[in-house]
């Protein structure tokens, strides 16, 4: 039977994300890798606010049938705070942040907003609440100004140029040969890791919405990029609900709560002094990274 009725209800969400944008072959195919399976109940409701608080309730989630991926996975984050996520790559870290945007529902436990169960709720308005900046952004083959643009429907030139102000990539775009005009993505101008994140900030600036992730890039930037991209990050998530997913600890020294995972549990939580302190999986994770960036004798 979900056989038969995911390709219905597949159509039905590919249509409803297209008909407000232009068709684009690239957004079709990456509409085309999201989970299908995910319906709007009859009687859900409008997520409304600007202040969020995030509550996972004993998550257990997997993509797959026999392979659990999250486990008993519980936090909060208050209204205008940031939570740190961190771990070794595979400890399901992103896995949260698709929870968290609806491409999935959990096997066990809860997700609420304001109380307010994710399966409750309009997929539409969730996604209206959430700003995504991902781990790899994917450009339209479009202007740059589309790019940024798309964050909001109906925004004004002036909006779309200060969020790019905001995101400190204004000057760049503006030497480009045609500016914000200039056709980016795959048929286009290839931007760099760092440039297409500042992209993605400068769309979620615009967006404006009350719950920011971000999920930080590992290898595509370098750690001067990273840093300059931090300090943009950290001006857009004031006042926002935000969940980080971070692979620097250095960038996340400061964040309210950090929350360590290992193997689809979360397995330490604390602020950064407490963690170093306690002498345990954060510590070892930080000995390893100033190792890491340490200069080469
Ligand atoms: P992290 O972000 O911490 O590196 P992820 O949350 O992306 O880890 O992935 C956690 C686990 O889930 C990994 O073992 C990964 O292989 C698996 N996984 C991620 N996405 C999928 C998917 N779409 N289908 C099946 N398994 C997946
Ligand atoms: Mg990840």
């Amino acid at each position: 039977l979900l056989q038969l009725y995911a390709p219905l209800n597949f159509l039905g969400f590919v249509y409803r994300e297209i008909k407000h944008s232009l068709a684009d072959m690239e957004k079709m195919f990456t509409l085309l890798r999201q989970n299908t399976e995910i319906a709007d109940k009859p009687d859900a409701v409008a997520l409304q606010t600007g202040n969020a608080v995030i509550r996972f309730e004993s998550v257990d989630f997997g993509y797959e049938r026999n392979r659990q991926i999250l486990h008993d996975v519980g936090f909060e984050i208050p209204a205008g705070r940031t939570l740190a996520v961190v771990g070794a790559s595979g400890a399901g870290k992103s896995t949260l942040s698709r929870l968290l945007y609806r491409f999935y529902d959990v096997w066990q436990g809860k997700i609420t907003i304001n109380g307010t169960d994710l399966r409750d709720m309009t997929q539409e308005s969730l996604r209206a609440h959430i700003g995504i900046v991902p781990q790899d952004t994917v450009l339209f083959n479009d202007t740059i100004y589309y790019n940024i643009a798309y964050g909001r429907t109906g925004a004004s030139r002036e909006e779309v140029i200060e969020a790019a102000r905001a995101a400190h990539i204004y000057d760049f775009i503006e030497k480009l040969p045609e500016g914000f005009d200039t056709m980016v993505g795959e048929r286009g101008l290839k931007l760099s890791g760092g440039e297409k994140q500042r992209v993605a900030i400068a769309r979620t600036i615009l967006k404006n919405p009350p719950i920011l992730i971000f999920d930080e890039a590992t290898s595509a930037l370098d750690s001067k990029t990273e840093k300059g991209i931090q300090a943009e990050l950290k001006a857009v998530s004031t006042n926002r609900t935000t969940l980080i997913i971070a692979h620097r600890l250095s960038t996340i020294a400061d964040a309210d709560e950090i929350a360590v995972m290992e193997g689809g549990r979360i397995v330490e939580r604390g602020r950064h002094a407490e963690l170093l302190a306690r002498d345990g999986h954060y510590a070892r994770l930080w000995a390893l990274q100033q190792h890491d960036e340490s200069p080469v004798a």
